[in-house]
């Protein structure tokens, strides 16, 4: 009994490691090798223009960004998410398409075959703009409540109690937000399959919707990684309008309260331009990354994971305290 206890045990560490490694050699992951490199490269670029003295691999490099307290909590928490990836959510992309059967069967119940059925060309063209445009919708909301509600705040805060930015602290995020954040992919890829599928009579390769989506595909390739880190690539004006700057969204972990809730875009920036909360690049020149001091530390990968809980508890019990004191 015991035995097979250690095996199961083991069996679940060895599929936590290898989901994590296979990160840098998936074409969908952002962590993926080419993407890397590529993001290596516009920082030699950044390194270049900025007149910096030290050596270029001494700036991509240094160790109180990669080796520091914050780091080590990256790196904890993205495996951590591995494990919860194998233990709770599964393959969710069946999810997806059973929403996607359903639409389709609502969207023909209610107006019957349509009179013109797209081509293949057309659907994928016309389905990756819209499941880009309106996923990104999706993603701003989201990223706007997570932020607006304290409930979901005390969550997100993990992602921004990061003090120092690498490529891995996009997997630092609380498992509830994972989770959250998996099913409004699933929604969102299950209602716009749905509607394409509709639209193109039924007659695409279900399996097709799940191409390399090219707007992801550039994204990744153009500096997704700098996001975060500690390498400010700007864009030029105009386009930090249209799409958010790796240096946007370094504002946007910035501990400086002008910079609350601002930048929450994802690749877009329009929806930040729309909301009014779009800040530019060229309005700052340095950045500390992290949140306001609070009672709760968030230096451990285990403070990280229990605080979200503990800190609703603390407050409501601080508030009864306060009521039975102005009784007394
Ligand atoms: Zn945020
Ligand atoms: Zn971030």
């Amino acid at each position: 009994m015991n035995i097979d206890w250690i095996k199961e045990a083991y069996y679940l560490i060895e599929a936590t490691i290898s989901l994590s490694l296979s990160y840098f050699i998936n074409t969908e992951k952002r962590i993926h090798i080419l993407y890397l490199i590529t993001s290596m490269i516009l920082a030699y670029y950044v390194y270049k223009s900025s007149n910096i003295k030290t050596s270029f691999l001494k700036y991509l490099f240094p160790k109180k960004v990669w080796m520091s307290q914050s780091a080590f909590v990256d790196y904890s928490l993205f495996c951590f998410n591995s494990l919860i990836k194998i233990v709770m959510i599964g393959p969710y992309i069946i999810v997806g398409f059973y929403i996607a059967f359903y639409t389709n069967e609502l969207l023909l119940e209610i107006f019957g075959f349509p009179n013109y059925s797209l081509g293949v060309t057309q659907t994928i063209i016309l389905y990756t703009i819209t499941l880009t445009i309106i996923g990104d919708f999706l993603s701003y909301i989201v990223h706007l409540l997570m932020h607006r509600i304290p409930f979901l705040w005390e969550f997100h805060k993990i992602h921004h109690s990061a003090t120092s930015l690498n490529p891995i602290t996009q997997y630092r995020i609380h498992p509830i937000e994972l989770i959250i954040n998996n099913i409004r992919s699933i929604i969102i890829f299950g209602l716009v399959t749905g509607f394409f599928d509709y639209l193109s009579s039924h007659s695409i390769d279900k399996l097709l919707f799940l191409g390399v989506n090219v707007f992801h595909f550039a994204f990744l390739l153009f500096g997704a990684n700098l996001r975060h880190s500690h390498v400010k690539l700007r864009y030029p004006k105009y386009l930090e309008f249209i799409f958010i700057s790796p240096f946007q969204h370094q504002i946007h972990h910035s501990s400086n309260p002008r910079h609350f809730n601002k930048n929450m875009g994802s690749k877009l920036a329009i929806w930040d331009y729309l909301f009014g909360t779009l800040v530019l690049s060229a309005s700052t020149s340095k950045v500390n990354f992290g949140i306001p001091k609070e009672n709760l530390n968030y230096n451990s990968f285990l403070s990280n994971l229990i605080n979200p809980f503990l800190n609703p508890i603390n407050k409501m019990s601080k508030y009864l305290r306060s009521i039975i004191k102005e009784k007394k």
